[in-house]
């Protein structure tokens, strides 16, 4: 296992302001799940009151200093704005469309960062303030469609992931967590670092500061003009197409048609997602999770989208033409 490390209350402020969106966060299980020996990101409870644990300074210091590693939000509900967005690659060559990216990006003097991580890697992008998700998406969204990079989910299997995954969050609602830079990967047992600086937590944490920071006037700027479909947007499944959707004057029932073993972990159960399937991934049959209480509810880890799962089960999400 990766040393800890120290650090000084000054690089754990600046990483606070830098990277923290909120307080909710989530933490990487230390040891593997029994069956398929990936380390799950869960939100801590506290113990006795089961109420969410709110991320502190000291949590972040842990996480530098490699004793826990977190997850970060990337997206405030109080304000649909985020500090930075992140772009996930972890393909097969998925580091040269992330360098593809970063090089495409300082045309427009946008200076991202690249991290290492466990298949591929992770682009940074700061912002002076924080902006609005969906502004942000539609920024790198276009960048990816221009310089053809494939996106996950826009029916692939494979490409590059956005944070946040939302242009809006309702309350009570978390998006996705992406793990916090800096720290110890547990499945991995490493750090994995910044590219661009020496290979401490305080060379780090200066060159991310030293980065030039995108403005709002900048980020309008760059998408004047431009929109991105909803589907790439992200627009929520519910919108147009509502899980009970009826086909065949049937309600749709996602367990009647999983013809995989089902495991029961927690609240959900786990099996192998369909759609991941079809694209010969997802192995170790543990990404897709369907909601004990109401299979209704279903979502692939990998990012396949409702239609994507509907589709690879054979029964495709009818759209209804809008009225
Ligand atoms: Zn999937």
């Amino acid at each position: 296992m990766e040393q800890l490390l120290k650090t000084r209350p000054e690089v754990v402020r600046a990483y606070c302001r830098l990277f923290v969106n909120r307080r909710a966060f989530t933490i990487q299980s230390r040891k593997p799940g029994a069956e398929t020996g990936r380390h799950y990101y869960f939100r801590p409870k506290e113990k006795g009151t089961e109420e969410p644990v709110n991320l502190t300074v000291d949590i972040l210091k842990q996480h530098l200093e490699g004793a826990i590693t977190i997850g970060l939000y990337a997206l405030n509900p109080s304000t649909q704005r985020c500090k930075w967005a992140a772009i996930d690659a972890d393909y097969k060559d998925s580091m040269e469309d992330l360098l593809k990216l970063q090089y495409h990006l300082a045309a427009d003097k946008v200076q991202a960062a690249l991290e290492m991580s466990k298949r591929g890697g992770h682009l940074w992008i700061f912002f002076e303030k924080p902006l609005l998700a969906r502004e942000c998406r539609i920024y790198i969204y276009d960048l990816a469609l221009r310089l053809k990079v494939p996106v996950k989910g826009a029916g692939l299997a494979e490409g590059i992931e956005v944070f946040p995954k939302h242009n809006e969050l309702r309350a009570g609602e978390f998006g996705n967590a992406i793990r916090g830079p800096l720290g110890i990967h547990r499945g991995a047992k490493r750090r994995f670092w910044f590219y661009g600086a020496d290979y401490t937590l305080d060379q780090q944490m200066a060159y991310l500061k030293r980065l030039r920071k995108v403005t709002e006037g900048e980020l309008r700027g760059f998408i004047a003009g431009k929109s991105v479909s909803d589907e790439l947007l992200g627009r929520r499944q519910s919108d147009h197409a509502p899980a009970t959707g009826r086909s065949n004057g049937q309600e749709f029932r996602i367990l009647d048609r999983i013809t995989t073993p089902l495991r029961k972990v927690g609240r959900n159960y786990v099996t192998r997602c369909p759609s991941c399937a079809d694209a010969g991934h997802d192995r170790s049959g543990d990404n897709l999770a369907i909601q004990i209480e109401d299979p209704r509810f279903y979502k692939c880890w990998a990012g396949c989208t409702k239609e994507m799962i509907r589709d690879a089960l054979g029964c495709p999400i009818r759209f209804r033409p809008s009225a």
